[in-house]
């Protein structure tokens, strides 16, 4: 039987506002993004957000931005009113995060509201609208000096069934916490500061950069891994930070999409992510990627999605192929195919005998890692070319080294061998010969190889790779340092799991732990580690994440590997060469970049504008 058909009729205006409210406000962390938008747009410098109960209580906005005036504040709770846009051109060019004019209606119809607002250097003071569910229930002058303060109180009170979908308060507030750290990510010339009740959970300092507002967000062992990047490419800019592939994780929330700064969820600029990290990380792992693309605004739709999450790209292939080529420049370097820089003439030393000064007084680090290391002794790959002290000095211009044998190849790596024009090595398998030429800048080492090519060596970034693989096959071996004060750690009891799961790799590594009611002692760490690293570190796989061995081994490898600048004998060179010719991965360092470099006849000759 079918139903008499209703009339049609327009919808009283709460209704409509709940039911756009339905797109806009789908929880607490939605009209936090609402409200700290429209703070930005207002030119705030400082914005002040409390959550009461995960936001379900109360949600409260303060921002010192210019104010509505008393006239216009019932305007701002009517649902298509806005300051932000006059005409559809302007739709075109929008350049602020609001411009629809209906989340103050909409959130303003499912909960308590109230917005008090004052323009600063106007003569008539504060005032306030308060609206219950929808209907405004008083409004009149208020107290306040300058800013916005906007007040959401019982947020879905009026509306049982979307009540239940709210998540714990914990929940909630990290959702809410999420989307702050976001807009705050953007906006690093604005200060942020969050609350959870009367507790400071959260503050950005205004003027704070890009990767300082990261180190609040992710682990020190990941923001130690990030690499910069930002190139243009058909006239759109991809720039940001990004991880390198040994910090990736099974976890795919520590990537922030932004277009024109604002924050977005866009398959086709995550697949371009992925697509940089082809070959680099397993299937199931992810990068760390703070990425924003600078646009055209006509080249976007913005107006795609209510809560102006998505946008569209009326190109998205170039969107695509720029970000790509801005993270493998980052990734990997391209360097092989640019133009090297050369001296000036005058800068080119006389040929002629020359004083050569003598050597600075070694650090530790070096010698002592290849001379005393156990580590190396008891390695397989390693034996044959360690267990000997240095020879004496000679003219090893001349002399030549052996590539390693197949035999004493390692097994090849999880990951996918990177492409070869990205890492242009030589092949592990092969037999052969290089000479090695000198070292270039107290940092790179010269080499020809067999076929006559020119390799450098980054001697940081291959010492890099020789300790990673070490610590990776060995762990540092237990020899931890005893602290004079042992550390206190209050576990979370998910953490004590952890602890237990644990204990014995940690102890593998040096330290000496006791847990006892619900408090982790530290009474020894990792030798190479200092004592806040290792807490740090600590504290990153009882976390769960237990990827961040290879982080700490990241750390430990970059400390003790000989820096750049560092002035090697021959025998070093070629000792640093032999061990770094018989590790897997040899291409690039832990961090992802590159440690050697090729050119071949081919490349020289272009470099040279030989013709063909
Ligand atoms: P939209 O942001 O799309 O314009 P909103 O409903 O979010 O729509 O806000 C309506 C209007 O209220 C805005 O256009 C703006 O003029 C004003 N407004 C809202 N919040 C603030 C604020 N914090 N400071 C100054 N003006 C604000
Ligand atoms: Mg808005």
């Amino acid at each position: 039987m079918i139903a008499k058909k209703s009339p049609i009729r327009l919808l009283p205006p709460e209704l409509r506002n709940q039911i756009a409210a339905g797109e806009v406000v789908e929880r607490p962390a939605s009209v936090l993004k609402e409200l700290v938008e429209n703070s930005l747009d207002a030119d705030a410098g400082h914005i002040e957000v409390t959550l009461e109960n995960g936001g379900q209580s109360l949600i409260r906005v303060q921002d010192d931005g210019y104010g509505i005036p008393a006239a216009e504040l019932d305007l701002a709770v009517t649902r298509h009113a806005t300051s932000k846009i006059a005409s559809f051109n302007d739709l075109e060019h929008i350049q602020s995060f609001g411009f629809r004019g209906e989340a103050l209606p909409s959130i303003a119809s499912v909960s308590r509201f109230k917005i008090t607002s004052a323009v600063s250097g106007a003569d008539d003071c504060a005032h306030c609208v308060e609206v219950e569910h929808g209907r405004v229930a008083a409004s009149g002058p208020a107290a306040l000096h300058k800013g916005t303060v906007v007040e959401v109180r019982d947020l879905f009170s009026n509306i049982p069934a979307r009540l239940k979908f709210l998540k714990s308060p914990s929940v909630e507030f990290k959702r809410a916490q999420e989307w702050l750290s976001r807009l705050a990510l953007a906006r690093t010339d604005v200060g942020f500061v969050l609350y959870s009740g009367s507790r400071e959970n959260l503050r950005f300092l205004p003027g704070q950069d890009l990767a300082g507002r990261v180190s609040l967000l992710w682990p020190n062992a990941i923001v130690e891994n990030l690499l910069r990047f930002d190139a243009t490419r058909h006239g759109i800019r991809a720039h940001g930070l990004t991880g390198a592939p040994v910090a990736s994780q099974p976890r795919g929330d520590r990537i922030f999409l932004y277009v024109n700064g604002r924050p977005v969820t866009d398959k086709g600029l995550l697949s371009a992510v992925r697509a940089a990290y082809k070959g680099l990380l397993t299937s199931r792992d992810y990068p760390q990627t703070v990425l924003f693309i600078e646009i055209s605004p006509t080249e976007v739709d913005v107006n795609v999605h209510p809560a102006k999450s998505e946008v569209r790209f009326r190109d998205a292939s170039s969107v695509f192929s720029a970000t790509l080529h801005a993270l493998q420049g980052a990734l990997t370097l391209s360097h092989a195919t640019e133009m090297p820089q050369f001296p000036q003439p005058s800068q080119i030393p006389r040929s002629g005998p020359t004083e050569t000064p003598a050597a600075p007084p070694r650090p530790q680090g070096f010698w002592g890692m290849i001379d005393k290391a156990p580590l190396l002794q008891k390695s397989g790959g390693f034996t044959e070319y360690s267990a000997h002290p240095p020879a004496p000095r000679h003219a090893l211009a001349e002399q030549e080294l052996p590539w390693p044998s197949p035999a004493h190849a390692d097994p090849p790596a999880a990951n996918e061998p990177p492409e070869p024009e990205r890492a242009p090595a030589p092949e592990p398998e092969r037999t052969g010969h290089f000479q090695y030429l000198g070292q270039i800048a107290d940092t790179y080492l010269a080499l020809r190889d067999e076929s006559g090519a020119l390799l450098l060596v980054d001697q940081h970034a291959a010492h890099e790779r020789i300790l990673y693989t070490r610590f990776q096959r060995e762990g540092t071996v237990g020899r931890g340092q005893r602290l004079a004060l042992p550390l206190e750690l209050p576990l979370h009891p998910s953490e004590i799991e952890n602890f237990y799961g644990l204990r014995d790799t940690l102890e593998s590594l040096g330290y000496e732990l006791e847990c006892a009611g619900g408090v982790l002692v530290v009474r020894a760490t990792p030798q190479q580690l200092s004592r806040g690293d290792a807490r740090d570190f600590l504290r990153a796989v009882l976390d769960g994440r237990k990827e961040d061995l290879a982080l700490l081994f990241v750390s430990l490898s970059c400390k003790n590997a000989v820096k750049a600048g560092q002035k090697l004998t021959d025998d070093e060179s070629a000792e640093l060469l032999r061990q770094w010719f018989a590790v897997p991965d040899r291409e690039h360092c832990p961090h992802g970049r590159p440690c050697v470099l090729r050119w071949d006849a081919e490349h020289l000759a272009k470099l040279f504008k030989r013709a063909p």
